[in-house]
């Protein structure tokens, strides 16, 4: 989903759908969110994301639109080491945590940047399973 350049009818479908009133920052964060691109964020990074569009939320407040948005099947959830990420796809796929960097990866981003980890061969069979492989620090 794109909504860097989308309408105003666009953008309160989805207000709509979320039971939001309409707030200036609430448009800042589902553009924020959606510009068109795959990503997976936790919630602190996407904090920074909006301070540099100088949108400034409480993470209480953040933390429930984005819940809110995963409920509405906007955003998918994922868990892992007792944090929260995001993904803004929502089909099942198969993710890759890197705890050193701290950030999650989609599977076939993860093992086209780092061709020297060993990932069993047997995961590209696995793709429309949701999973999660945690690579542990050194
Ligand atoms: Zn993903």
């Amino acid at each position: 989903m794109n909504l860097s350049n989308a309408s105003k009818s666009e953008i309160d479908v989805i207000l709509q759908k979320c039971d939001w009133r309409q707030t200036k920052q609430r448009v800042v964060l589902l553009k924020s969110i959606f510009d068109g691109k795959d990503k997976h964020f936790s919630i602190n990074q996407m904090n920074e994301i909006l301070k540099d569009n100088r949108s400034y939320f409480s993470l209480t407040t953040l933390y429930e639109n984005l819940n809110t948005l995963v409920s509405k099947g906007y955003l998918k959830q994922i868990t892992v080491d007792k944090q929260s990420f995001y993904d803004t796809n929502t089909t099942d796929h198969i993710h890759v945590f890197n705890q050193e960097e701290n950030r999650i990866y989609d599977y076939e981003e993860y093992t086209s940047i780092h061709k020297d980890l060993p990932i069993p061969a047997c995961l590209g069979l696995l793709q429309e399973y949701s999973l999660v492989i945690n690579i542990k620090k050194k």
